[in-house]
């Protein structure tokens, strides 16, 4: 798109301009800029600009649409498009209110029309990107390579061979429409269909550009270097755009959204900006009270465990939870001690329990032992 240029300024023409004027201008400055003759920076841009000046400006169509409505007319984005039935400005635009008013108030769609041949933005592309638990944390930069289609660089994205232009097609005089008549039980009715001489293009390509077979657009392989911002969350996506497919009649790019799947970790979970963990400690940590070493997402930290602490008792670590996605404070960890009953003691701490128990006032029937261990006792 030639960022906000007039077009009348691009081919140095003036607003009244005939028509052969308009060509005339362009044929001097396509040569001037074209991309095998001109290898001055910058000449491929105005190369393209110049040719997108053109394919307005010769199309009596669409440059009514452009003096009337600017950009704004062109690439179907200008007033959001979706208001007016998801068709921006194109072609028919505003010369039929009726269609207009119908798509506003939901006065039977199948009045709606779809000029063919109106800029249309190019579709959307997902990609989905598989990161590590800390990289979601703390963000990384990295490339992703994915196939989109591009405007063809050969013939600037109209189809035609170098040093021809399309011709408007003689059956629909351009407007990519034709109105056929049939028969039906009513009468005969007229209905717009797709012209079937250009598939609705408005144009013909007589000598088809070598690069994109006419088409305009050509696949290609990219390489786009993509922060991950420190926060994401699994089934978060971010938006480049531009970055999507082609857009047709040059309508502008699609978006490229790059959907995250978060890997789990073993250590973390997380709910939101809120990291839980859960810590082992013993009935004596619990009833003395002590300090011990977590693990949190920046590193150890050091955890106060009180006297008199309970099982699953919850401890919150300010703002060590995940990085706020928009810059403000990130979360909290909270981390759940478990005590940890041992399986298997030993004389002394049998002993020293059994004392416990005494000093605590009450008393304990001793346990039997088990077959193994009285064979134990017996072998040792
Ligand atoms: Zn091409
Ligand atoms: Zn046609």
């Amino acid at each position: 798109m030639a960022a906000n240029r007039d077009y009348y300024d691009i081919l140095g023409v003036s607003r009244d301009a005939s028509d052969a004027e308009i060509s005339k201008a362009y044929r001097k400055l396509a040569k001037k800029y074209h991309p095998d003759l001109n290898h001055e920076p910058g000449a491929e841009e105005k190369y393209k600009e110049v040719n997108e000046a053109y394919e307005v400006l010769h199309d009596q169509q669409k440059r009514q649409q452009y003096d009337q409505f600017g950009q704004a007319g062109m690439n179907g984005q200008g007033f959001g498009g979706q208001g007016f039935g998801g068709q921006g400005f194109g072609g028919a635009g505003f010369d039929d209110f009726g269609d207009i008013f119908n798509s506003f108030f939901g006065g039977g769609a199948s009045r709606q029309r779809v000029d063919p041949t109106a800029p249309q933005r190019g579709q959307d592309l997902d990609y989905t990107m598989t990161i590590d638990f800390m990289d979601a944390i703390k963000g990384k930069t990295t490339d992703i390579t994915y196939t989109r289609s591009t405007t063809c660089e050969t013939c600037g994205g109209n189809g035609a061979e170098k040093g021809t232009h399309p011709i408007t097609c003689d059956k629909c005089g351009g407007s990519g429409m034709m109105t056929i008549t049939q028969r039906s039980v009513l009468g005969m009715i007229q209905r717009q269909t797709t012209c079937d001489k250009c598939s609705g293009r408005g144009f013909i390509i007589q000598h088809p550009c070598k690069s994109c077979h006419g088409a305009g657009t050509v696949d290609k392989k990219q390489t786009l270097q993509v922060k991950v911002p420190a926060g994401i969350d699994d089934g978060q996506q971010i938006r480049l755009a531009g970055q999507g497919e082609a857009g047709k009649n040059g309508g502008p790019y699609g978006d490229l959204y790059i959907v995250f799947r978060v890997r789990p970790s073993k250590d973390f979970t997380r709910r939101g900006q809120t990291i839980y963990t859960t810590v082992p400690i013993s009935f004596a940590q619990a009833t003395l009270g002590d300090e011990i070493n977590i693990k949190t997402v920046y590193g150890d930290a050091k955890l106060k465990i009180p006297a008199g602490t309970q099982p699953n008792q919850k401890f919150t670590l300010k703002q060590k939870g995940v990085p706020n996605l928009r810059g403000g404070e990130p979360g909290d960890q909270i981390t759940t001690v478990e005590i940890v009953i041992p399986k298997n003691i030993n004389e002394a701490q049998r002993k020293a329990l059994l004392e416990f128990v005494k000093a605590s006032g009450g008393s304990i029937a001793p346990q039997e032992k088990g077959f193994f261990e009285r064979l134990k006792d017996k072998l040792s």
